[in-house]
């Protein structure tokens, strides 16, 4: 039997987030086509984040960004057991 592994074609092909390091503050997921395509409006987001101070007046400078795939696995034949029956 053979596997073949791809995008998963009912996701996001990618999701980019930021998130504050300091306060864990994190964007909204931003789905893209391709990696790095909504990379301004996470830059953006940093920015302004940064720009704005907390209780103690201190502002958040680290960030932790992620950009997310799904990936599907397909195999060339069935391998679960078959679904129960429904009452
Ligand atoms: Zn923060």
């Amino acid at each position: 039997m053979t596997m073949r592994l791809g995008a998963d074609p009912e996701a996001e092909p990618y999701v980019i987030q930021v998130h504050c390091t300091s306060c864990g503050a994190a964007s909204d997921p931003a789905p893209e086509r391709v990696p790095g395509e909504r990379r301004a409006k996470a830059e953006e987001w940093a920015l302004a984040h940064t720009g704005k101070a907390d209780a103690q007046g201190r502002h958040h400078t680290g960030y932790r960004v992620t950009v997310t795939m799904f990936w599907r696995v397909s195999p060339s034949e069935e391998i679960d057991p078959p679904a129960p029956d429904r009452p």
